[in-house]
């Protein structure tokens, strides 16, 4: 397979590495490029930095995390907790597509709970289908193709709960997510832990790990209920295929073996 590129558009620096901490692993380690592109600066996330330093803080953070996974990174300056669904920034976010030429977008499913995340879902949904129109966004050249739009994997139910179209098994790389998820300690060592008066010090890696994995091995335990050929996966990460975008490709299912 050639090389293909990857584009996260997430609402928060941090997101990316929860949702798909481990595909971006193995994507790397196959060779592919990445790019993560965070539609807010995360300047909200803190119980007592001011915004502005919070967004220098998580601009740091995540440029950390990319360096260590070799992965571009963008962040946009909108204010966290404030993202609506702009034309402007739809605009914005279809010449951004274009210019990458992803092969591949993960984004947010607009079932989510948080409000940037909702906003986020519904941003790269409306503009898959413009990326290809030429009169809009006239700064870039339209797309000749769609790229295919994984949503990362989330609990919700209402209204109705997220397909699991695309099981990647990521108990190689627990480790290494977790490397990534520490670069962000503002979040993961201060604010994530502080949003539960049940946490209790020291909020260590070992935290950390704690507060991570129940993600992936609920999502492998999820998974296994109901396909029993998959009896021994133990930590997973989860995708549905959006239908507003294109299918996924045989040889994407299977990276790892190209
Ligand atoms: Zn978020």
């Amino acid at each position: 397979m050639q090389m293909q590129k990857l584009l996260l558009i997430m609402a928060h620096p941090d997101d990316a590495e929860f949702c798909a901490g481990g595909l971006m692993t193995l994507w790397r380690q196959a060779g592919h490029q990445i790019k993560i592109l965070c539609l807010t600066n995360g300047n909200a996330g803190h119980q007592s930095l001011d915004p502005q330093t919070l967004a220098q803080h998580r601009q740091a953070e995540a440029q950390k995390a990319a360096d260590l996974l070799g992965a571009e990174l963008e962040i946009w300056p909108q204010d966290d907790g404030r993202l609506t669904p702009s034309i402007e920034l739809r605009e914005d976010l279809i010449a951004a597509i274009r210019r990458y030429k992803p092969d591949l977008v993960i984004t947010h499913r607009t079932a989510d709970y948080h409000p940037d995340h909702r906003a986020t879902g519904q941003l790269v949904k409306d503009s898959i289908y413009l990326l290809q129109v030429p009169a809009i966004a006239r700064t870039q050249p339209p797309l000749s193709y769609l790229p295919t739009v994984l949503l990362a994997y989330d609990g919700f139910t209402d209204p109705r709960p997220m397909r699991m179209d695309w099981i990647v098994d990521t108990e190689q790389v627990q480790e290494q997510v977790l490397d990534l998820l520490a670069c962000h300690a503002s979040q993961v060592f201060e604010w994530l832990p502080s949003l539960n008066n049940k946490n209790t010090p020291p909020f260590d890696r070992a935290w950390l790990k704690s507060f991570y994995q129940p993600r992936p091995t609920g999502i492998a335990a999820k998974y296994r209920d109901g396909n029993a050929a998959f009896g021994s996966l133990r930590y997973a990460e989860a995708f549905e295929v959006s239908d507003y975008a294109a299918r996924l490709a045989e040889h994407h299912r299977n990276f790892r073996n190209n």
